[in-house]
């Protein structure tokens, strides 16, 4: 499931090849996905301009010179990819394509849990799914003393704060692991103990992670893809996700003294961590 670093590699690969270009067309093969198309999605992009690139949390924002915004959601399994030509063969999934006077972009989502609309740009802070999204880890605000405020009122479990995307938004199950990890908190810590060096901690290995992925492109598991079809690396440097019973670098967890790194469940989602260098 694309988290942050994926929307941001997608964000930056369509910005590199489409840049600022005018749309000039938009082919609609499949409106029900499972937040439908709007009817109208056409006409209200056609011929504008394409003025300005953004991310909040794991949506793309494209401003068009028309007054319209594209907001996009890679849901479970989206992919964008750019295209110089309109391609020759449809592929099962490519449910949107737009022209533009700098290439396609073509809209791929084989479970269609993504979402792609055209919203008034003055109307996108009413959105109710924008408005309750928590802050961004690149926010210039985003600090451990914010963190601290934000968790020393939660019970809940660390792990699935971090996936809570009111409390912060862009970190999916991936990150959340690699994070806690990385921090040296164990994923079952009740948010509220942590303590404000923690906090610090976390805040900034939250950072370090995402950016470390972004600079690599992002994570491809199952079919992700830049939107040039060049896969992400990240995967490469993951330390514990889906490292059941491996041991973690620099640490003396070995899975026959005692299991190396773990896999728990927590609300539905698989967590790993590692019992010796989280605590
Ligand atoms: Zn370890």
């Amino acid at each position: 499931m694309p988290e942050l670093p994926e929307v941001e590699t997608v964000k930056k690969g369509i910005e590199k090849f489409i840049g600022n270009a005018e749309i000039l067309d938009v082919i609609v093969n499949t409106y029900q996905l499972r937040t439908p198309i709007d009817d109208n999605f056409k006409n209200l992009i056609c011929s504008a301009r394409i003025s300005h690139y953004r991310r909040k949390g794991k949506y793309l924002i494209i401003d068009l010179s028309n007054n319209y915004s594209l907001i996009c959601h890679l849901g479970m399994s989206g992919h964008i990819k750019t295209l110089l030509k309109k391609p020759q063969n449809i592929e099962k999934h490519d449910h949107i394509l737009i022209q533009t006077t700098n290439g396609w972009l073509v809209f791929n989502d084989p479970r269609r849990f993504g979402y792609i609309s055209a919203v008034l740009t003055s109307k996108l802070d009413e959105l109710p799914f924008l408005t309750k999204l928590g802050i961004d880890p690149f926010d210039k605000n985003f600090c451990g003393n914010v963190l601290y405020k934000k968790l020393q009122h939660r019970k809940t479990a660390i792990k699935p704060a971090l996936l809570n995307q009111s409390i912060i938004s862009g970190i999916g199950n991936i990150y959340a692991s690699e994070i806690l990890f990385a921090a040296g908190i164990h994923p079952l810590r009740p948010s509220c103990n942590l303590t404000v060096s923690e906090c610090r901690k976390l805040a900034k290995n939250i950072r370090l992670i995402l950016q470390q992925a972004i600079d690599n492109g992002g994570s491809t598991l199952h079919n992700y893809q830049q939107p040039d079809g060049s896969l992400g690396y990240f995967q490469n440097f993951h330390c514990v996700y889906n490292k059941t019973g491996q041991h973690c670098p620099k640490c003396s967890c070995k899975n026959k003294i005692n299991g190396g790194i773990r896999k728990i469940v927590q609300d539905g989602r698989s967590t790993f961590f590692c019992p010796v260098k989280q605590k």
